[in-house]
């Protein structure tokens, strides 16, 4: 069986990259026999707003997709992520990060051998742990890769399978200790999206080429926590006439004020490539 998703963030209005990456998800779908499932992506309380919420289901409805409900919505299931989080903790492939934006931006500059490209910690000394978690000092967890190539001999055996280019050597390093739960919200991105695509059993992701190095880091946790991993395509991103992607900012492109300057949906699937 064929399934898989579309799993925007309920951040801003949809715009034509998302309405490419959804048709693209739902009409391979459609020609597998499978399924196509949506996925409301709303862990970030502060940036997550209900009506970007009832704007997705409107303007995905108006490109004529339809989809399984009830639909998933992250902000539902924080246990699950919890459950994740706790078995990678007691397996000791995290670490608490005490550090601000700032703090873990300046470590990165004053890297030996130049800086850093991404953030590579260790844990704090656990006298100074203590100190901080008694002070009540906000953490983040992160993922130490150190613990993770510990545990699995390194990241050797690790491969994803990209459809039209085949079997890609995963390089978690290229994330870094990714954090994966936030101080503020208690999960994190990598660690929601890879027990969701296991959970409702994705087994086709097809999303952005913008999320191909999350890719990499999603197949780690994927080793880590003994989840199957699926097939993937990353597919070109759609610009806009300026050469640029389009991106949430650019409001005149939403997909609510084509619809309301009266574009029918049969003009902007057949602009996008579809039909
Ligand atoms: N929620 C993510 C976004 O809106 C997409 C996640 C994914 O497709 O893996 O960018």
């Amino acid at each position: 069986m064929f399934i898989t998703r579309f799993a925007p963030s309920p951040t801003g209005d949809l715009h034509r990259g998302h309405a490419f990456s959804a048709l693209t998800a739902f009409e391979a779908a459609r020609a597998a026999g499978g399924r196509f499932i949506l996925r409301i992506e709303d862990i970030d309380a502060t940036r997550c707003r209900p009506q970007f919420e009832t704007g997705i289901y409107e303007d995905l409805a108006w490109l004529g997709l339809t989809w399984e409900t009830p639909v998933r919505r992250q902000s539902e299931h924080l246990d699950d992520y919890q459950a994740a989080l706790a078995r990678l903790e007691v397996d000791g492939l995290l670490y608490r990060c005490f550090r601000t934006r700032r703090e873990v931006a300046e470590a990165m500059a004053s890297a030996p051998h130049g800086a850093m490209e991404v953030f590579r910690g260790r844990p704090l000394p656990l006298a100074e742990e203590m100190r901080r978690l008694t002070a009540g000092e906000p953490f983040a967890w992160r993922l130490s890769l150190d613990a993770a190539a510990r545990k699995l001999g390194g990241f050797g055996d690790l491969a994803f399978t990209e459809e039209g280019e085949g079997v890609i050597q995963a390089r978690p390093e290229l994330g870094g200790d990714v954090v994966l739960a936030r101080k503020d919200v208690g999960v994190a991105y990598h660690l929601a999206v890879t027990v969701d695509d296991a959970l409702q059993g994705i087994t086709h992701v097809i999303r952005g080429r913008d999320l191909f190095e999350a890719t990499h880091v999603q197949r780690l946790l994927q080793a880590l926590l003994g989840l199957p991993t699926p097939l993937y395509r990353h597919h070109a991103l759609l610009t806009g006439p300026d050469g640029k992607r389009f991106a949430k900012r650019d409001r005149a492109e939403t997909l609510r004020s084509l619809r309301d300057r009266g574009m029918s949906p049969a003009t902007l699937r057949r602009e996008l490539g579809f039909d």
